[in-house]
Order: C-alpha cells, then sequence, then structure tokens
C-alpha cells in the first residue's frame, strides 16, 4: 500500500511460470496487477483462475514492441515494473536466438525508459546463466563469470548480462530505482511439460514410465529452488528500502547432481522408467549453486521449501495435468479487468 492506495504494477511475462506465480503473490498483496506478455512460452491458463479478479488485466504484447499506448496514459502510473519476459529454457530460447538477445536488451530497455518517466521501480529478472560454466564455487554476485560469448547458450546469457549493464547504467545516472535478481534454477507448478529442463522432463517421463533422458553422465550439478521460496525473494528484494544493492543471488543452495534427481524423482513416483543416456549439450555449466549470503543479510531470505517437499508438489501437479483435471474450460480469452478500463 502507497499513501493508503494499492500499488499499481506491471508484470512482463506475467503468464509465464515465474510471472504467474509473481501475479498470485502481488494480488494477494491487494495490489493491482497489468500481466504482460507474448505468449511465446507464456500460457493463458496459468492466469485463468484471475479471469474475473478485477485487481488483474493481461496484455498481449511483446516487449520488444514499443510499450502499447494504454499501458502509457496517466492513469497507468504504474509504481514498481517486473521484467520477467524471457524465454528460459535452453531449448525455448535456442529456438529464436535472436528474439531472445533482443527480449533482454530492447524488451529490457523499453521497461526501464517506461521506469524512468513515470518513477516506477524497475525489477530486472536475471540469472545465474549470467556465471556461464563457473570456475568459482559457489557463485557470488561478486564473480564475472566464464561466458561463451558466441555459442548456442550466449544469446540468453549474454542477453541477460547485457540486461543487468542497461540496469545498471541506469541507476548510476540516476534515471531509475532498480532492482536486479539472479535467479538460478527453479521449479514447481505451472513448468511447462514441454519446457525441456530436467525437472519437468525428469517427472514427465517418470509419471509416463518412458525413458529418463541424462545429458551426460548425470555428474553435473545443480541447485533447485521452490518457486513459492523464489517468488519471496522477489518481493523482499523489490520492497527492498535501501540503496541500490546491486545484483543479488536468488536461489536453494543444496546442489546435487543431476542423475541424484533423476534417481530422486523415480523413487517419490514408483516409476519403472529407465534411465538412459543422451549427449552434454554444448556449453551446459558442470557445476551451479548460489552463494545467497548478500540476500541473507539484505532481506532476511533463505529457501524454507525442502527439496522433497517440493517435488512432491510439482509431481502432483504434474500428475493432475496427465489425468486432465485442471484442464476444464482451458483457452480463456483476454481478461478485461478493471485496471486496464482505468479504475485502478
Ligand atoms: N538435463 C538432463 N536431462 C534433461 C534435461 C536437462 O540431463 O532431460 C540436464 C542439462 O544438460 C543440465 C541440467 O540437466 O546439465 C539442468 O538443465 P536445465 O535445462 O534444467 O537447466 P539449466 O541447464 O538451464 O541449468
Amino acid at each position: 500500500m502507497k499513501n493508503g492506495k494499492s500499488k499499481l504494477v506491471l508484470v512482463a511475462g506475467g503468464a509465464g511460470f515465474l510471472g504467474s506465480h509473481l501475479c498470485d503473490a502481488l494480488l494477494s498483496e491487494g495490489a493491482h496487477v497489468v500481466a504482460l506478455d507474448n505468449f511465446q512460452t507464456g500460457q493463458k491458463q496459468n492466469l485463468r483462475h484471475l479471469e474475473r479478479e478485477p485487481r488483474f488485466d493481461l496484455v498481449d504484447s511483446d516487449i520488444i514492441k514499443p510499450v502499447p499506448s494504454r499501458l502509457r496514459s496517466k492513469k497507468m502510473k504504474f509504481d514498481e515494473i517486473f521484467n520477467l519476459a524471457c524465454a528460459a529454457s535452453p531449448p525455448h530460447y535456442q529456438a529464436d536466438p535472436e528474439h531472445t538477445m533482443l527480449t533482454s536488451v530492447v524488451g529490457t530497455h523499453n521497461l526501464l525508459t517506461l521506469a524512468e518517466d513515470i518513477g516506477a521501480r524497475f525489477f530486472l529478472a536475471s540469472t545465474s546463466e549470467i556465471y556461464g560454466d563457473p570456475e568459482v564455487h559457489p557463485q557470488t554476485e561478486s564473480y564475472w563469470g566464464n561466458v561463451n560469448p558466441t555459442g548456442p547458450r550466449a544469446c540468453y546469457d549474454e542477453g541477460k548480462r547485457a540486461a543487468e549493464t542497461l540496469t545498471f547504467d541506469f541507476a548510476r545516472a540516476e534515471r531509475a530505482d532498480v532492482r536486479v535478481a539472479r535467479i538460478f534454477n527453479t521449479y514447481g507448478p505451472r513448468m511447462r511439460a514441454d519446457d525441456g529442463r530436467v525437472v519437468s522432463n525428469v517427472i514427465c517421463q517418470a509419471l509416463a514410465g518412458d525413458d529418463i533422458t541424462i545429458y551426460g553422465d548425470g555428474s553435473q550439478t545443480r541447485s533447485f529452488c521452490y518457486v513459492s521460496d523464489l517468488v519471496d525473494g522477489f518481493m523482499r528484494l523489490m520492497a527492498y528500502k535501501g540503496p541500490f544493492p546491486g545484483a543479488v543471488n536468488l536461489g536453494n543452495p543444496v546442489e546435487l547432481t543431476v542423475g541424484d534427481l533423476a534417481q530422486k524423482v523415480l523413487t517419490m513416483t514408483g516409476s519403472s522408467s529407465q534411465i538412459v543416456t543422451r549427449p552434454l549439450p554444448v556449453d551446459d555449466p558442470r557445476r551451479r549453486r548460489p552463494d545467497i549470503a548478500l540476500a541473507k543479510q539484505l532481506l532476511g531470505w533463505s529457501p524454507k521449501t525442502s527439496l522433497d517437499v517440493g517435488l512432491r508438489e510439482t509431481i502432483a501437479w504434474f500428475a493432475d495435468e496427465r489425468s486432465g483435471s485442471t484442464k476444464a474450460a482451458r483457452a480463456p480469452t483476454m481478461l478485461q479487468g478493471a485496471v486496464a478500463a482505468g479504475q485502478a
């Protein structure tokens, strides 16, 4: 709440996995929320439950294009702008690498300029990918990273690095009040079954009784954060009152190998799927674990959900999706909430 009035918040990428959970969290705190999405990887069904929510609206637009004029009207003075808009799974962001790069660079610039114009606080969803295949472990915010600038992951990694550069430059020039989160691997309900990432792949394969695909020998590590913990970190970072703290890692520091993750999912699902190996993708990072000392110190934040609890929730959600029980009345039309009607 600001001066007794609820906040008006723009969530770019609001129909995505993380964006839709963020919209829910903001609405539950009383905010008015406008989600903007081009539906490249975001899905209307993620926001289906908000169709009749008067404090919510959904706008179909790509952040690469100029921000739609209806979002630039006097009544649309956003207090906060979250930029979560970018395909984030390697197969999705590599499908159109040019678009991925421009989403991070041109799209972030468009939203930063809007934030500057209206005095909104700006939040960039950056990524642990900016550390590349890290030579420092665990990764602290002061590490500059080890990214191959010309490989197949570069469109995402370098795009996000450039988005951070732009965001820091706007902060240095005092053109916008900004926050930058470096997000580590995150999982939970509303991941797409075809997302292509290890958690969704392994769970869907185990539930279907299909072969579990492990890339390489499965000894590479990741650290998986449950989505509600991450969104709590987003909210705390955006609300942080001190001077710009630089980029802040948000992730779960519990590290395990991809092979161990697959075994865990096999055990939890009781699946008889077989593990098969596939070639390791080019530039696939060997190890990844966040150092979250800064988030702890600044935000009093650390993840609360254990991998067992989070995986149980996620497996149950995918099982539900498979059974079709949550698929009733899908494909909503565009939402027409009070916010876009100028009643915010
Ligand atoms: N991976 C795997 N099987 C899959 C999908 C991914 O073994 O079906 C591996 C992938 O090569 C990487 C790790 O799991 O080493 C995490 O991949 P993901 O795409 O989930 O995230 P990212 O590589 O972006 O951290």
